[in-house]
């Protein structure tokens, strides 16, 4: 069985169910695999559907669950949540045959099995010279559905596993978009609550909306009278409130958080990588073997990790490209090797990427010192102490595989406005910073090498940038609600379902509360259900 370590030691040879329901090491370190698992053969992973390739990778990872259990948890997943417009080619063409041939020939099929069969979550797009892999068609139109959708079913798994029978109270502080994320994965989840709490006045109108008509027995939304640090802070407190968790546990309840650093957010994130990369052989852009760079839009570091971990496993991937915004603490670091932290907080439009600590780089910087964990807590010490680190030499020259860069505003706006007029495709401002990177490296370096960039976000979801960008008449005059109407109609693409009727939802959630009395309102809503 495949067992996993802290980052800093602290934890060692742990399962990963032990893993998936802590989240993080007891010693503040990151759970990575004790080594990571090869792939399979690439020609046997291209006869699978996209749920066999999800269940096949989960497997190698969390092999304490059956393949089985796995399989059936992607198709609940990957099915009718996701909902990627239908591409008119020519692979399409012939999986409808074959749905009309499969429909002749089978009496019963599962019918999620069925959609999850025919439809991946994910489309590979092609706009220029590079291959947009749009990850961002399920419920919250941003890629960490793509992980969220299946985390509940491994936390439940992972309870059993740990003959724990109590249920999991998932309680989160949001900015706005992981917490609708949550929602929509954990809601009417036997066995599971989640609660999540918002800063009153520091969301956007259709991000409060989404949450405060968010549907689903087992969901509590509050608005806290504060900012988000407040709303962080509040649940960090509960969390290390010994009394809360004894009495909590008492009653029959875990608490738990579907944090971005939890292993179970990782690993999904592999999959469409290898998709992608499959999907590039089947439309005969590259022979099987043939390696491809890929671009990644970064804040946490989590998703261009979960490409290196591909890399690692075995996909032919040349250059791993880390695109920034205006928060370049990255792009500095790989040029140089020194992490630092002493920077001004720039928010913009590209707001998931506006991140200063990348907390997955910590499993990076692991792997790269092949498992020295003293090495490790050095590093994390001198950036808690000093705001910053530098890595060893011999570490620094292990990162030759990364390529990074950043793009400012103005240029992440110019890509937009360049890819819509020149190609027809439009961009989110998050996918947008790595078509610039993407360009900006081609240029310098002549690699010709196919590239995947992981798109990100809907361009829907950040309707007022995308519409500035693309010089959308009187964009300015206008609400958040009516710039999508007007941004649909001027490109003829379709608003995106979960935006549809938003503005005219029921509203359900209407609590607020104080930094004062939030601990005492959770208790209520967790005594009283
Ligand atoms: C979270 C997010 C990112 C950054 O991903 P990390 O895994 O944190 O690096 C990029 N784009 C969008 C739209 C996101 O929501």
């Amino acid at each position: 069985m495949l067992k996993y370590h802290s980052t800093r030691g602290g934890e060692s040879n742990k399962s990963a169910s032990h893993c998936l329901l802590q989240g993080i090491g007891s010693d503040g370190g990151l759970f990575v695999p004790a080594e990571l698992p090869k792939l399979p053969e690439l020609e046997y992973l291209s006869s699978l559907t996209y749920s066999q390739l999800a269940a096949t990778v989960l497997h190698l990872f969390f092999n304490e669950f059956s393949y089985e259990t796995l399989l059936d948890f992607c198709q609940k997943a990957y099915s009718t949540n996701f909902a990627p417009p239908q591409l008119a080619n020519e692979s399409n063409k012939k999986q409808i045959d074959n749905e009309v041939n499969d429909q002749l020939n089978t009496e019963t099929k599962n019918s999620a099995e069925e959609a999850s069969a025919q439809n991946p979550p994910v489309i590979l797009q092609k706009a220029g010279n590079a291959h947009f892999l749009e990850l961002f068609h399920g419920p919250t139109l941003a890629f960490k559905d793509m992980a969220l959708q299946i985390l509940p079913y491994l936390l439940k798994e992972a309870t059993i596993k740990q003959e724990s029978n109590k249920e999991i109270v998932i309680l989160t502080a949001t900015s706005g978009d992981t917490g609708k994320a949550a929602l929509e994965a954990f809601k009417d989840i036997e066995g599971i609550k989640i609660i999540v709490i918002y800063p009153k006045s520091g969301v956007s109108p259709t991000q409060r909306q989404h949450m405060i008509t968010q549907e689903g027995q087992n969901t509590f939304v509050l608005a806290l009278e504060g900012n988000f640090d407040d709303a962080q802070n509040a649940v960090k407190e509960i969390f290390n409130d010994k009394e809360f968790n004894l009495r909590a546990s008492q009653n029959g309840l875990a608490l738990s958080s579907a944090n971005s650093i939890n292993i179970g957010r990782l690993v999904p994130q592999i999959v469409y990588y290898i998709w992608a990369y499959l999907e590039l052989v089947n439309k005969k852009e590259i022979q099987m073997g043939e390696p491809i760079n890929i671009t990644v839009p970064t804040g946490n570091f989590g998703n261009i990790l979960a490409a290196f971990y591909a890399k690692e496993m075995g996909l032919p991937i040349n250059k791993l490209i880390c695109a920034s915004n205006q928060n370049n603490v990255l792009t500095d670091f790989f040029a140089t090797g020194t992490y630092n932290l002493e920077r001004p907080f720039l928010p913009g439009i590209s707001p998931s990427m506006d991140i200063i600590i990348s907390s997955n780089l910590e499993r990076l910087l692991y792997h790269l010192a092949e498992g020295d964990t003293d090495l490790v807590c050095n590093l994390m010490n001198d950036l808690k102490n000093k705001k910053q680190y530098t890595l060893p030499t011999e570490l620094l020259a292990k990162l030759s595989s990364f390529v990074a860069g950043f793009a400012s505003e103005e240029e992440t706006l110019i890509t937009i406005n360049e890819y819509y007029k020149k190609y027809n495709y439009l961009l989110d401002p998050h996918t947008a910073v790595a078509a610039h990177v993407y360009e900006q490296y081609k240029e310098k370096s002549n690699d010709s090498t196919k590239t995947i960039i992981a798109a990100t976000a809907s361009p829907f979801k950040f309707a007022q940038s995308v519409a500035k960008a693309i010089e959308l008449e009187s964009y300015e005059t206008h609400d958040e609600y009516s710039t999508i109407d007007a941004l649909a109609k001027t490109t003829n693409l379709e608003t995106p379902a979960p935006l549809v009727g938003l503005k005219n939802k029921p509203i359900l959630h209407k609590q607020t509360v104080t930094k004062e009395n939030i601990k005492q309102t959770i208790s209520q809503i967790l005594e009283s259900n």
